[in-house]
């Protein structure tokens, strides 16, 4: 398989640099050059399979010439096989036609685990193999980082360096990162918001002689291979709730756009997907999109679901690039607009091609811990902030007829402090995490500029070579 950029600038690509490059270097996201097609009778096959089995067979069209069916399988095993539930990723009725696939049960408790733990895999088998060294370079609004971190530690062909926005992650998010201590892994706390660290991450990846010289890598949700890892627990809930022979729609609480991209992608190759319903904090670029057809950046406002505290949803792009009948020039030209005038409009027809699919949902802070007590009062559950607002998007625009199905992104014992204000009970943390409070934490802090980050990881990556 091959793979293409937004932007229409770079060559096409093999999968095996699709995985290292991260950003393509016209500023684009790559995109497979076409998406595998399951036929019906291929999808209601899958029913059969184990999550590690369906894993192999959703990723494997997509990593040919790279990673084989059995390479696959052998990564998803070691990958999902010490997640804490044997399913995996669980469903559970909550209600009426109302589902909850429960996506937390990886080292570090959100759904990003899924995809990182088995990308992380893939880099190692890749760079022993070809006997390369690479940085990787991400930034986090909070449970990217731990879980690159969790996913890379150990990785000894390469260095990981994660920028997190200083004081605007919970203890919880920042422990998580903070306590792995390995020789090649850097934390990085910014004097700036999420979004600051966002451009600092993508200027140096804009810096040709930094990104070639350190061979500069990304594992943020830009990186196709995570949205392609993403695409297997749809498939999963799917075909668990009767696919190809019944519709579902997803509620996925959104920030960067992967994961519910992801949901997208999965319709494309065959999957009987009726509705994706995103769901947003008061940080609510996505929602004003859905209902202007503008997209309009503004200032990053701190929530109880600091994982979605986002403007700039960056893998939007690639829905985009579908939704303009893959015209790169479009693209590259709305982006450009978006980056000078930090806006830009599509025409009527494109926004109501993407209404046709999506609709969105906004939270406040106040809106979400009253859907958090809800839940728990109508059904038991304790939800996270994050997947409460899965739940307020199901519940506004999920069908009768179509069984609806929340992603639940993160164990509510991530963020304590609103779960507690909610409902009275503090979540605790599984055991296996029982001393992440106490445990030693080692990160840097930085000024929100360009070149203390490049001059910081000029002096680490010396140090290690040496
Ligand atoms: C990252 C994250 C999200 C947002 O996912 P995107 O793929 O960036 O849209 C939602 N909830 C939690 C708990 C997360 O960690």
């Amino acid at each position: 398989m091959k793979y293409i950029s937004t932007r229409g600038k770079s060559s096409a690509i093999e999968f095996e640099d699709v995985l290292l490059a991260g950003l393509a270097p016209d500023g684009g996201l790559y995109v497979p050059e076409s998406y595998p097609q399951f036929t019906k009778e291929q999808v209601r096959n899958m029913r059969a399979l184990s999550y590690f089995e369906l894993a192999a067979e959703i990723m494997a069209p997509f990593t040919t010439g790279c990673l084989t069916k059995a390479e696959l399988t052998d990564m998803a095993k070691q990958a999902y096989g010490g997640f804490s539930h044997t399913a995996v990723a669980p469903l559970k009725q909550i209600g009426n036609g109302l589902w909850v696939m429960e996506l937390f049960y990886g080292p570090t408790l959100a759904f990003k685990d899924y995809a990182l733990q088995i990308v992380g895999r893939m880099f190692d088998a890749v760079l022993k193999r070809t006997k390369r060294h690479i940085t990787i370079l991400g930034a986090t609004s909070g449970d990217t980082g731990s879980a690159a971190i969790e996913a890379c530690k150990g990785c000894s062909n390469l260095d990981i360096f994660i920028l997190h926005p200083h004081n605007r992650v919970s203890e919880v998010q920042r422990r998580q990162m903070t306590t792995t201590i390995a020789s090649n892994v850097y934390n990085i706390a910014l004097e700036g918001t999420f979004d600051d660290c966002q451009a600092i991450v993508k200027g140096l990846f804009a810096d040709a002689d930094f990104r070639e010289k350190y061979s500069l890598s990304a594992v943020n949700s830009i990186n196709w291979a995570r949205i392609m890892a993403q695409i297997v627990y749809y498939f999963h809930a799917a075909l668990a709730l009767g696919a190809p022979d019944r519709e579902v729609s997803f509620a996925v609480p959104t920030g960067n756009f992967g994961n519910i991209f992801a949901g997208y992608v999965a319709k494309r190759m065959g999957l009987p997907v009726k509705k994706l319903i995103l769901g947003s904090n008061e940080n609510d670029i996505l929602p004003r999109f859905l209902e202007t057809g503008v997209m309009e950046k503004r200032e990053v406002k701190p929530s109880i679901s600091p994982s979605m505290d986002i403007q700039v949803s960056s893998n939007f792009e690639r829905l985009l690039f579908e939704m303009l009948d893959r015209d790169a020039v479009q693209v590259s030209g709305l982006m450009e607009m978006f980056r000078y005038e930090k806006s830009y409009q599509v025409k009527q027809d494109t926004l109501n091609r993407i209404r046709e699919i999506f609709s969105g949902v906004r939270c406040s802070d106040t809106e979400t811990k009253a859907q958090i007590e809800k839940i728990y009062r109508a059904a038991g559950e304790v939800v996270d902030p994050h997947s409460a607002i899965g739940f307020a998007a199901a519940e506004k625009f999920g069908e009768k007829k179509v069984p609806s199905v929340v992603l639940a992104t993160a164990h509510p014992s991530k963020f304590p402090v609103p779960v507690r204000e909610a409902t009275g009970i503090t979540p605790v943390l599984p055991s296996r995490l029982s001393d992440l409070m106490t445990k030693r934490e080692s990160f840097t802090v930085l000024p929100n500029t360009m070149d203390a980050i490049k001059y910081f990881i000029e002096t680490a990556v010396k140090k290690d070579v040496e």
